[in-house]
């Protein structure tokens, strides 16, 4: 990734305002060379996604195409407890049209004792709202506790309903493979700084549908890099969108954020997100395995993670109770970063791209130590079938050819 910062900034020395034209990857025609791999995180056709700006930007530029209330349709439903900017951002795209949010935004929430949400609900309350929806904006992966939406049967449902169905996929992208075009979702949007490992402010990412992204005449907030490619530099009046995702972009390319992101990409693009989730499914589950374990050794850390793999992706979300924070801290002082959600939750997300099951053994082995400290008089010792495991699959990670 230095290499490739330092790459421009040697573009830069030598060209100057050339670099745009020349070199091995010229700054014009910059965000193609990310197509291909985004495509791949995506499940879609390069024509269809995009990398610009970031995901809040982008998910409201995606709204002012794609959430256009008309006379009674005009609710937007989401997931109760999305993450606050998409809440933001709904709400004030609401307010933007003269709706008042109250009315206009339907939020899903679990039932009662129910830490997530059940496919059947959502699909019902879909049904229920049917016409008077105007748009579906559910997350991919919940930040919170992790659960991965059933997305084929929300855009399903959606449609049904004669709505538009989009996602913020900022959780899911590098974590779960997609096929955002054959589910036929109407647009998505991500960052690249989660999963995507692609630094701090990384460029988000964006999907079209193809339906859409071939309709010139679809409302957008246009900007000069979303003008057709052939034409743009004529600099004439009058919008003439590039077909595709493309079509979306308002400026030229951030290349520094640009490299870095494209170095993460290919990493993605070698190890393939097929083979990325064959081992996250073993490694989150052995993950849960420990918890699992510590907890039969008396303890009671609460996975309100979905414990079916297929609604979830690495991450498992652990309520911890009231001591949670200190074994939060515990866990950083070891090199263990997780992250600390109030009130309880701690997030542990062993990623397949770089994490091993040594790291997640090495884990259960930190936390036993912590509560070893906190409560001395409980004898806890890590057990053997543990150490079988732990051994059994750092041997399998072995014999797996790449990763
Ligand atoms: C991280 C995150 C965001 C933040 O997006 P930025 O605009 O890139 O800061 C928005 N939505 C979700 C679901 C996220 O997880």
């Amino acid at each position: 990734m230095e290499r490739a910062l330092l790459d421009e900034l040697e573009q830069w020395r030598s060209h100057g305002v050339e670099g745009h034209f020349r070199g091995k990857m010229p700054w014009m025609p910059y965000h193609q060379f990310l197509s291909e791999q985004t495509a791949h995180i995506a499940g879609a056709k390069p024509e269809e996604v995009v990398v610009m700006n970031t995901l809040t930007t982008n998910l409201h530029l995606m709204m002012v195409s794609f959430y256009r209330p008309q006379g009674s349709r005009f609710k937007i439903i989401m997931e109760a407890g999305a993450f606050p900017s998409d809440q933001y951002a709904v709400e004030s795209q609401v307010r933007y049209h003269g709706l008042d949010p109250a009315t206009a935004i339907v939020e899903i929430a679990p039932r009662a004792g129910e830490d997530t949400l059940r496919t059947e609900d959502i699909v019902r309350r879909i049904e229920e709202e049917g016409p008077s929806t105007a748009l579906v904006m559910f997350g991919g992966v919940n930040y919170y506790t992790g659960q991965f939406f059933d997305l084929p049967a929300i855009v399903e449902a959606g449609h049904r309903a004669g709505a538009l169905v989009g996602f913020d996929l900022a959780h899911a992208a590098g974590n779960l493979p997609l096929q955002l075009h054959d589910w036929g979702a109407d647009f998505a949007v991500w960052c690249s700084y989660k999963y995507l490992n692609s630094g701090p402010g990384g460029p988000g990412g964006v999907f079209v549908h193809e339906r859409h992204g071939a309709n010139p005449d679809l409302p957008r907030f246009a900007g000069w890099w979303g003008y057709d490619e052939g034409s743009r530099f004529l600099m004439q009046k009058g919008f003439r969108p590039m077909q595709g995702a493309a079509g979306w972009q308002l400026s030229n390319a951030q290349i520094f954020s640009f490299a870095a992101h494209k170095v993460s990409l290919d990493l993605f693009m070698e190890a393939g997100m097929k083979n990325l989730r064959e081992k996250s499914l073993k490694l989150t589950a052995y993950l849960e395995f420990i918890i699992a374990d510590l907890n039969s050794r008396g303890h009671h850390y609460k996975i309100i993670t979905p414990n079916d793999p297929a609604q979830r992706g690495c991450q498992l979300s652990l309520q911890t109770g009231p001591d949670g924070k200190k074994l939060f801290d515990h866990l950083t002082q070891h090199g263990f970063i997780c992250d600390w959600r109030e009130p309880d939750v701690i997030r542990l997300a062993p990623v397949p791209m770089y994490n091993r099951f040594e790291e997640v053994w090495e884990l259960g082995r930190c936390v036993i130590k912590e509560i070893k400290t906190a409560y001395g008089k409980i004898n806890i010792d890590l057990p053997q079938a543990v150490e079988r495991f732990a051994t059994d699959s750092v041997e399998h990670e072995k014999s797996l050819s790449l990763w």
